[in-house]
């Protein structure tokens, strides 16, 4: 394991994520939008996510920017970076598909919206964002840099912090008793305690 191939297992996540993500988002355009929260808050939040998980890690892989902050690169610690690559990915793909045509990229109600709480939503309710800390770990640990390296983690953390509640509340208006008696026996992030 090295600095570049280490580098390329993060990009290659990336691209993953990308190509898992295609198809449910051409499939949503179809479906219409009931209701959408989508505002600047929420532009910022998803542009928070794009910075942390994808611009500042590229632009340090590409140009080793900013370099005061690069940490000791140690082999064992990118192959460990590996496991949350690839569980975020598992992750990513199952939860799209869980939740079919009611998958959105902002807070909004689809057409016939229905409360899914099967598949990887029966242990918690917020599967994808699990993705993105977890996509995020791995970024930690696959890049040399404290900065570039935590960045993921941090831009994972803020859409969630941001907006979790605000999506919580949503579904609670909408779905009522079925949303809060969802809520009482999971979990948001981490089956059974977070
Ligand atoms: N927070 C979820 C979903 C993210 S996608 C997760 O992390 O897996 C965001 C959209 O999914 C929201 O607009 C909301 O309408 C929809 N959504 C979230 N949880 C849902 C559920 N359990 N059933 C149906 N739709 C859901």
């Amino acid at each position: 394991m090295t600095e570049t191939v280490a580098a390329i297992i993060w990009f290659a996540g990336l691209v993953g994520w990308f190509i898992i993500r295609r198809p449910f988002e051409r499939r949503a355009r179809k479906v219409r939008i009931r209701k959408s929260l989508l505002d600047w808050r929420e532009r910022s939040l998803l542009g928070a996510a794009l910075l942390g998980l994808f611009a500042i890690p590229a632009i340090y892989v590409l140009t080793g920017f900013p370099a005061a902050l690069d940490r000791p690169f140690v082999p064992a610690v990118a192959w460990l970076g590996l496991v949350p690559q690839v569980a975020a990915l598992w992750l990513f793909r199952r939860s799209h598909v869980d939740l079919g045509r009611n998958w959105s990229i902002t807070l909004q109600l689809r057409d016939e919206h229905s409360l899914v709480t099967a598949g990887v939503y029966r242990l918690i309710r917020h599967p994808m964002y699990s993705s993105f800390f977890l996509l995020g770990i791995a970024q930690m640990l696959l890049i040399p840099n404290w900065f570039a390296g935590l960045a993921g983690v941090a831009g994972a953390g803020i859409l969630y912090g941001f907006r979790v509640r605000r999506e919580e509340r949503m579904m609670l208006e909408t779905f009522g008793d079925e949303y809060r008696a969802y809520t009482a026996h999971t979990k948001r992030i981490v089956p059974w305690l977070i």
